[in-house]
C-alpha cells in the first residue's frame, strides 16, 4: 500500500503514521527527515544536496524523486510505504507518478485529517507549557488547578511557545492549504483522496483511516503491536472473524504460512463494500 498522508498542524498526523507503519508493515518517508539524513552520513547524494543548500539554492524535485526513487527499492518498503510531506506541487506529484509507473507502482490512497482550522487555532493558542517540567496545558480544556501555576512541579508562570501565536498559526495552517491544494487536484479526480475526522480520539481516527483505505481492522489484526510482533497473529485473528472467508486447507499449520496472500481477497472485498471516496473528495476540496 502506498500512502500520501496530510493533516494540519496538531491534527495528530504522527501519532496516526506511526500507528500506520506498524499495523501495515510499512516505512514513513518523510523527505525531509530523509534529505538531513543523506546530509548528515555524507552519501554522494547528501553531499550534493549539502552544495545546493549551502548556496543558497533549493534542491530540486528531480533529486527528490531520485532519493525517493532509491529509498523504495529498499526492502522496508517490499508492502508500501507512508510519504509524508512529499509532493507538495502539482509538477512535483507528476514526477512522483512518473517514477512510480516506470516501476509498474502508483499511489494507492491520499489521506487527509481533517481538524476545522477555528480547533488548530484553538488547540495552539490557548496551549501553554511549564518552562521548568514541560508539562503542557490548555487554559479552557486543561487549566492548570492553580491559575498560572504547574499542576506537577508548582513553577509560577507557564509560557506559551513563541511559535503558538495567531499570526504564526495562521501562517502554518495557510501554508498547510497551499501544500495540500495541489495533492486534491492531482489525485482528487482518482478518486484517491480520503478525508478521516481528526477530531475523534486517537484509536477512532486509526480505524476510519484503515476503512477509507479499504482495509478493516481484521485485515491488520486488532492490536498494530501484534502485526509487528508476526503475521501469524493477525491472520488467524481475522480468520476466526470470518470462517467463510477460510478455505479448509487454511488449518494445517503448513498452510498457514502464506499470511499475505489469503488477506488480499478480503482487502478487496473490503474496499468495494465501502466506496465513499466521492464525498471524501468534496470535503477535501472545499478547503481553500
Ligand atoms: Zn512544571
Amino acid at each position: 500500500m502506498r500512502i500520501i498522508l496530510f493533516g494540519a498542524p496538531g491534527a495528530g498526523k504522527g501519532t496516526q503514521a506511526k500507528r500506520l507503519e506498524e499495523a501495515l508493515g510499512i516505512p514513513q518517508l518523510s523527505t525531509g527527515d530523509m534529505l538531513r539524513a543523506h546530509v548528515r552520513n555524507g552519501t554522494d547524494l547528501g553531499r550534493e544536496v549539502d552544495a545546493i543548500m549551502k548556496a543558497g539554492h533549493l534542491v530540486s524535485d528531480d533529486i527528490v524523486i531520485r532519493m525517493i526513487s532509491d529509498r523504495i527499492t529498499a526492502p522496508d518498503c517490499a508492502k508500501g510505504f507512508l510519504l509524508d510531506g512529499f509532493p507538495r506541487t502539482v509538477p512535483q506529484g507528476e514526477a512522483l507518478d512518473r517514477m512510480l509507473a516506470a516501476r509498474g507502482l502508483a499511489i494507492d490512497a491520499v489521506v487527509g485529517l481533517d481538524v476545522p482550522d477555528e480547533v488548530v487555532r484553538d488547540r495552539i493558542v490557548q496551549r501553554r507549557s511549564c518552562p521548568k517540567c514541560g508539562a503542557v496545558y490548555h487554559l479552557s480544556k486543561l487549566p492548570p488547578k492553580v491559575p498560572d501555576t504547574c499542576d506537577r512541579c508548582g513553577t509560577k508562570g507557564l509560557e506559551q511557545r513563541t511559535d503558538d501565536t495567531l499570526e504564526k498559526v495562521n501562517a502554518r495552517l495557510e501554508k498547510f492549504h497551499k501544500d495540500t491544494a495541489p495533492l486534491v487536484q492531482l489525485y482528487g479526480p482518482r478518486g484517491l483522496v480520503k478525508s478521516v475526522d481528526g477530531m475523534s480520539p486517537p484509536d477512532e481516527v486509526f480505524e476510519s483511516t484503515l476503512r477509507v483505505i479499504g482495509i478493516g481492522l481484521s485485515g491488520v489484526g486488532k492490536a498494530p503491536a501484534k502485526v509487528a510482533a508476526g503475521r501469524k497473529p493477525a491472520s488467524r485473528a481475522s480468520a476466526a472473524r470470518k470462517p467463510a472467508a477460510r478455505k479448509p486447507a487454511a488449518r494445517t499449520p503448513a498452510a498457514r504460512k502464506p499470511a499475505a496472500r489469503k488477506a488480499a481477497p478480503k482487502k478487496k472485498a473490503a474496499a468495494k463494500a465501502k466506496p465513499r471516496p466521492a464525498k471524501a473528495k468534496k470535503k477535501s476540496a472545499r478547503r481553500r
